[in-house]
């Protein structure tokens, strides 16, 4: 497991778990606990998936140390105005006394400022150990480090070779946020793309491992979900092979600007 080091020196596991839904109790308990079974130290989830009881669950029950387990969580629209409660709602669902991070899940055009001041404040009390946005094209974060003291520390988007954002990767590196990808299997919509296809059989991997790594060799940080046992222990085994400079370029030029999940642009 590689781990990347925040603009605040926090550590992350550069691979972790996603919990988009995944049903809350049953589903997102047994996933989340096979995860870390295999190896996984690095969980995604929001408030709005309504599964963060059941990832505390899975986490207690993990017999892991929570030093050892990085956990995200995230503020939804609607509490942009109460972030502190919501917080603190998501630190008892979760059962946890901090989160590793914190991020806005949405640039909502009325709340976000006051909101980001709000997550400021979270950070400086210590029960987040880092803060950072989602979902934010560039306009927005420029308009945040306009505003604020503190810098994000990472910003999660939708990710992957047929949406490669090559300019909102360039910008986030040169302020020093990290880059985490959502959907890089492209929520499974693109399996099959014969590209993909060739450069698996050629390493002896599959298109999905494929798919992590490549994002991976971009220096993002990458949360695969899925609800089948055999297809978390794949996705967590991308660290022994390596993409050729030729084959990263063959899976760049597959960008088509395909949004399978919410134009950040929309937003203003
Ligand atoms: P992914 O790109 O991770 O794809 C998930 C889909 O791919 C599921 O249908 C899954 O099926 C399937 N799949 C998983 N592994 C494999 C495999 N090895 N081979 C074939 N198919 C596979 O999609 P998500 O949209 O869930 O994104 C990942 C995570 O990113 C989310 O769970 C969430 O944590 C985060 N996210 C954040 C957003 C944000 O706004 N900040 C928005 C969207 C996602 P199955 O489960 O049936 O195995």
């Amino acid at each position: 497991m590689d781990y990347l080091t925040l603009n605040n020196k926090v550590k992350i596991p550069q691979l972790g778990f996603g919990t988009w839904k995944l049903k809350p109790l049953g589903e997102a308990k047994k996933a989340t606990k096979y995860a870390l079974e295999v190896g996984y130290r690095h969980i995604d989830t929001a408030h709005i998936y309504l599964n963060e009881h059941s990832v505390g669950k899975a986490i207690a029950e993990s017999g892991i140390a929570r030093k050892d387990i990085f956990i995200t969580t995230k503020l939804w629209n609607w509490d942009q105005k109460h972030a502190h409660r919501a917080f603190d709602e998501s630190l008892k669902k979760l059962g946890v006394e901090y989160i590793d991070l914190y991020l806005m899940h949405y640039p909502v055009t009325e709340t976000r400022l006051q909101a980001w001041k709000d997550m400021e404040e979270i950070y400086k009390s210590g029960r987040a150990k880092a803060i950072g946005v989602s979902n934010f094209a560039i306009r927005h974060l420029e308009q945040l480090l306009k505003n604020s003291q503190v810098v994000p520390a990472i910003n999660q988007v939708e990710l992957h070779p047929f949406l490669y954002q090559k300019e909102l990767m360039g910008y986030c590196k040169s302020k020093d946020i990290a880059v985490e990808a959502y959907s890089p299997l492209v929520h499974g919509e693109r399996m099959d793309n014969p590209v993909i296809s060739e450069i698996a059989n050629k390493h002896k991997k599959t298109n999905a491992q494929v798919l992590l790594r490549w994002n991976l060799q971009h220096g993002n940080i990458v949360i695969p979900k899925s609800k089948t046992p055999g297809r978390i222990k794949e996705n967590f085994e991308v660290f022994d092979f390596e993409l050729a400079k030729e084959e990263m370029l063959k899976l760049n030029g597959l960008n088509e600007g395909l949004i399978v999940f919410w134009d950040t642009e929309k937003t203003p």
